[in-house]
């Protein structure tokens, strides 16, 4: 017999992924500038000229056996020593390339961490909203994910208070994820230092020690100057940060990103020595060869943030215009708001109506919200404008 869970999990998309391929189903029926596809977090700018210079420079000069062949399997030690430099310049980190593991974007990242950290019946906390596939990343690994509410009135900030009392003895990690996917909210110190607060007392407590996992493809996402996405490896020793450059260079298909073991956690090269571990049990070794490459080339540049900004500000003030209660993103791509009438299911249902194609927040943690993505041409927002004013009106 299949392994049924297995099974379940193939058959059944996630919402987000439903939304898509209905869009795709209606572009083949009415043409894809008919449909205000506003549901995937699909970067809509080009990848930084650096990328394709990078990838040019690097098939023309280099061997090609060596260079499509297996590298170590957390990934080329000099790439991996040269995307620490980078950090250690842009952050003032203090990390080496042995604290990197390179491979297939946040996604593997992720499971390789939580395969790493976690034992059967483990516990990870988050708070909502939340990125669905959590769900799937923690339970993967044989732990059950516990998600908190954060609090509309602080702009879904994690609370400390809650989470102190939400830890159990089986609390292995909190997840945090900023800047956030769906929210756009970006957690600044005081938060970071709240949390970290709360897990060194809780972790002295059980005498077990809880881990801070950060999960940041949109850590360079950022519209203001004056806005700082802190470092968590400052805040918390026991800290592993799980990034992709599947946003910030635009390459999502390319699957790249690494993991970082914060050199000062305690038992750092058993953490390390785990994700190796994990990355073999799981198949997530020697990360894509050339992109490896790339990544060491070009880690810190971004495609146009202007484009995204742009965006945010046309479909942000497009939106509260029309009478919509809309979070302010200051990171990521996705806008945040509130279902009118209530019920985000049946709204994200209506809007079909007006080929708008919106994720309801209900698989976010947050029903009653809605989320758009609006790393989409500048033209699809203003041409959809008038239709969420239109359906605003409906309410
Ligand atoms: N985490 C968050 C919050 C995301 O939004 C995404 C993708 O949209 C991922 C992880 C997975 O990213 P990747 O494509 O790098 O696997």
């Amino acid at each position: 017999m299949l392994n049924q869970k297995m099974c379940e999990m193939g058959k059944r998309r996630s919402a987000i992924r439903e939304i898509f391929e209905y869009a795709n189903r209606r572009s083949a029926e009415i043409g894809r500038e008919n449909v205000f596809d506003f549901s995937l977090g699909n970067p809509s700018v080009p990848a930084p000229k650096e990328v394709n210079e990078s990838i040019l420079r690097t098939v023309n000069t280099t061997d090609s056996v060596a260079l499509h062949g297996y590298t170590s399997a957390q990934g080329d030690k000099t790439c991996r020593d040269r995307i620490a430099a980078s950090l250690n310049r842009r952050f003032d980190l203090g990390v080496s390339g042995d604290d990197l593991y390179l491979t297939c974007g946040a996604a593997a990242c992720l499971t390789i961490t939580f395969n790493a950290i976690c034992n059967e019946g483990d516990e990870v906390i988050v708070f909502a909203p939340y990125f669905p596939e959590y769900t799937v990343f923690v339970e993967g690994a044989g732990a059950k994910l516990v998600v908190l509410k954060s609090s509309e009135k602080t702009g879904f900030l994690p609370d400390a208070e809650l989470l102190e009392k939400a830890i159990t003895p089986k609390t292995k990690a909190v997840l945090l994820n900023s800047p956030n996917n769906p929210s756009g909210v970006i957690y600044g110190e005081e938060t970071l230092r709240a949390v970290a607060d709360v897990l060194r007392r809780k972790s002295a407590e059980f005498g077990e020690t809880i881990y801070l996992v950060s999960d940041e493809p949109y850590r360079e996402l950022v519209y203001d100057e004056e806005i700082k996405v802190p470092f968590v490896t400052k805040y918390y020793k026991e800290s592993i940060v799980c990034y992709s450059y599947s946003k910030s260079l635009s390459l999502p298909g390319e699957r790249i990103g690494y993991i970082l073991v914060n050199p000062n956690a305690q038992d750092k090269s058993d953490v390390y020595a785990a994700v190796c571990g994990a990355g073999r049990k799981l198949g997530f070794v020697c990360a894509p060869s050339l992109f490896q490459r790339v990544a060491a080339d070009c880690d810190g540049l971004t495609g146009d943030l202007n484009a995204y900004k742009a965006n945010r500000d046309l479909l942000y003030n497009g939106m509260k215009q029309s009478g919509y209660e809309c979070l302010h993103p200051d990171g990521a791509f996705y806008l945040f708001f509130k279902a009118p009438g209530g019920d985000s299911e049946a709204f994200c249902e209506r809007a079909k109506k007006y080929e708008l194609l919106l994720v309801s927040g209900t698989g976010f943690g947050c029903p009653g919200w809605v989320r758009i993505a609006y790393c989409v041409s500048a033209d699809t927002i203003a041409r959809a404008l008038p239709y969420l004013d239109k359906l605003a009106k409906e309410y």
